[in-house]
């Protein structure tokens, strides 16, 4: 099996990593920064110059795209993926867009003799380089079981959400909900830290109780406490994604009283200039606006501790 990989960054890059050293015979193609290409090619990848050529030299496309502009640029382009399709190949779409795009895709490529997955993943670029990413599929189930050593070259939990464009909404709506979770932490956190609570004993204590999320493990120490904002998930590809799950709510009525909030929380920061850092910067924007900060050096004597958490 061919496999072609367009989309090499913070994602796509150490995905693709997983895919050449699983053995999968892979080409991929450069875009603004040749450098994620280059270290494929030295895996044992080869580099062509555009997504026809791509899907000209491969069986399977993975595409791991900012957003549905560029999907469908990538697509429909003028060396798109679809110039280069014939029948009998798939194209994996991992992307974090709307259903809607990924439609629009699937009829294209199935007017080309192709098929589609829609593979949106959730785990962030740790899980990317270990293998880990939970993977939420829309789409044939049998093409799935098909593609799914493929697949699991790059995530352990794989799951058959059902028809193409679900794979979307399961993501859209994780979204929405670890938005709102950073979000309620940075508040919760900084009027603890203004009513004189240590931060690594309120992270140590909640941890343990009821206002514990996975958003807690992720981005608090080795983010938050430390001041470190090198992405990780850009804050501007979050408010993306918290803007696609109001388009979603508008087109189907539901009233969104929190992601709407998330949406003007992160539309702020991104104005603020945090747009190209992680995405964990929302919860110290709504630090600094109490004069407070969620950074944390510990003591001397919890460096052990911070250590093994
Ligand atoms: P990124 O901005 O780091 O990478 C996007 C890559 O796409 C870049 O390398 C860019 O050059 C490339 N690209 C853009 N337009 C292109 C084009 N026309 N042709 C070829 N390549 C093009 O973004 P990322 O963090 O890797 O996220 C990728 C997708 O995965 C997004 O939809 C994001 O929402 C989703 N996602 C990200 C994370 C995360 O933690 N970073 C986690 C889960 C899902």
């Amino acid at each position: 099996m061919r496999v072609g990989f367009i989309g090499l960054g913070a994602m796509g890059f150490p995905m693709a990593q997983r895919v050449v050293n699983a053995g999968f015979s892979t080409v991929t193609m450069f875009h603004k920064h040749r450098e994620p290409a280059d270290a494929l090619v030295k895996l044992g990848a080869q580099i062509v110059f555009t997504p026809a050529e791509v899907a000209r030299a491969s069986d399977v496309v993975i595409t791991v795209l900012p957003a549905d502009a560029q999907l469908e640029s990538v697509v429909f382009g003028s060396e798109g993926i679809l110039g280069g399709f014939s029948p009998g190949k798939v194209l994996i779409d991992m992307t974090t867009c709307t259903a809607m795009t990924l439609l629009k895709v699937e009829q294209a490529i199935q007017a080309a003799g192709g098929r589609v997955l829609d593979a949106p993943v959730s785990g962030g670029t740790v899980a990317a380089a270990a293998g880990t990413l939970t993977i939420m599929v829309g789409g044939d189930a049998s093409l799935l079981e098909e593609y799914r050593p493929l697949l699991a070259a790059m995530g352990n939990s794989i799951f058959h959400v059902g028809a193409t464009g679900q794979g979307k909404v399961i993501k859209i709506t994780n979204q929405a909900m670890a938005a709102i979770h950073l979000l309620a932490m940075g508040e919760a956190f900084t009027l603890g830290i203004r009513c004189g609570a240590d931060p690594r004993t309120m992270y140590e204590v909640i941890r343990h109780s009821s206002g514990h999320s996975r958003i807690m493990d992720l981005r608090l120490s080795d983010f938050l406490f430390k001041g470190n904002f090198k992405p990780g998930f850009k804050l501007d590809l979050m408010k993306k994604d918290v803007m696609l799950a109001l388009e979603s709510a508008k087109a189907s009525g539901v009233p969104t009283f929190l992601t709407s909030t998330a949406a003007q929380i992160f539309t702020a920061a991104s104005n603020a200039g945090l747009g190209e850092v992680d995405y964990s910067a929302a919860a110290q924007f709504l630090a600094e606006m109490a004069q407070s900060s969620l950074k944390h050096e510990p003591a001397e004597s919890e460096k052990g501790q911070a250590n093994q958490q």
